[in-house]
């Protein structure tokens, strides 16, 4: 059987550290980092994933503060809301949960958020100090997978690393993260997308597989090399009429095939997801720090 890669455990575990690092700081400054999270309309995944945020901030101790607007919110009235939070100093951290309604740019918004406030990591400018290898709020999605291989002790240096998807928030942030100069990088990464020729090829070298494809149970056990760490990120709601709401969540590794052959796998839910938040707390953290300190 492959080693499970709880990310539950793993988030257990840094919300203790973070708790202790808020309390020193309160100590010091009086103060705790408050995070907002702007919610736009009434999306049934994007309430959970902002009341999941809430209730991690509660448990570290952080303030944190939901803003909600209605789907009909105009562009520029979103964007003078974001630059009020970014001139008001007792706010650390901001995060927009998308997808937003479509008569709204997701990117001009995106940009609109302060850089030091960007605790998804999501702007350009951190996006562009992470490919300089510079210090840098990095997206909370690839940064919580690199706590997780740190926490179990998987070592990065010199292997080879095939990361499936090429998307800002995770594929391509990963590639970068663990190509890096780093205690959590270099390696030597492969980023597959969807005109790669014979993705096999490259899946079956890896020994560190990221899957980011939003493609339910797309990874069979062909596609990986035995004895690989498989991480799937994918979290796809497909039908299940066996359940009371009608849906679970779904990877994008066939899980039952690739725990055979796998030495390290990431269950979903209960692997990337969690990660995903303590790199959000993390990241909300260290801005705090970088004020405060
Ligand atoms: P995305 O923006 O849709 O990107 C998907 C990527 O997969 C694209 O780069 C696409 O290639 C590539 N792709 C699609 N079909 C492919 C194929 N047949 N072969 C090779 N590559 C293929 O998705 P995302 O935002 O990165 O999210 C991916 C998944 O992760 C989704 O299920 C999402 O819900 C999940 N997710 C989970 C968390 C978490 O916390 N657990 C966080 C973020 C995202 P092209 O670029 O060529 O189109």
């Amino acid at each position: 059987m492959p080693q499970i890669l709880s990310g539950k455990e793993v988030s257990l575990s840094l919300n203790e550290q973070i708790a202790a690092r808020v309390a020193a700081g309160k100590a010091k400054t009086g103060m705790v980092p408050h995070l907002v999270a702007i919610l736009v309309g009434n999306d049934g995944a994007s309430q959970t994933y902002v009341g999941a945020k809430e209730k991690a901030c509660q448990t570290v101790g952080f303030d944190s503060s939901i803003l909600r607007y209605d789907a009909s919110i105009s562009q520029d009235e979103l964007l003078a809301e974001i630059e009020r939070i970014n001139q008001d100093d007792t706010y650390t951290g901001l995060i927009v949960q998308l997808p937003l309604p479509n008569h709204i740019d997701e990117e001009v918004v995106t940009h609109a958020i302060h850089p030091d406030k960007d605790v998804d990591g999501f702007h350009d400018i951190n996006m562009g100090k992470l490919a300089k290898g510079h210090p840098g709020v990095k997206p909370a999605t690839p940064y919580g997978i690199t706590l997780m291989l740190k926490h179990y002790g998987i070592e990065t240096q010199g292997k080879h690393v095939v990361v499936l998807g090429r998307s800002n928030i995770v594929g391509r942030p990963m590639s970068l993260l663990l190509s890096d100069s780093s205690e959590t990088g270099n390696a030597t990464v492969t980023l597959c997308h969807s005109r790669t020729r014979d993705l096999a090829s490259y899946t079956r070298q890896a020994d560190i597989l990221v899957v980011a494809l939003g493609k339910p149970e797309f990874v069979g056990a062909d596609l990986v090399k035995p004895g690989a760490v498989v991480i799937d990120v994918g979290t796809t709601r497909v039908e299940d009429t066996s359940r009371e709401r009608g849906w679970r969540l779904t990877g994008d590794v066939l899980y039952s095939e690739v725990a055979e052959v796998a030495s390290a796998i990431t269950p979903v839910p209960g692997g990337v997801g969690p990660m995903t938040i303590s790199g959000l707390m993390m990241n909300t953290l260290q801005a705090f720090e970088r004020k405060y300190a």
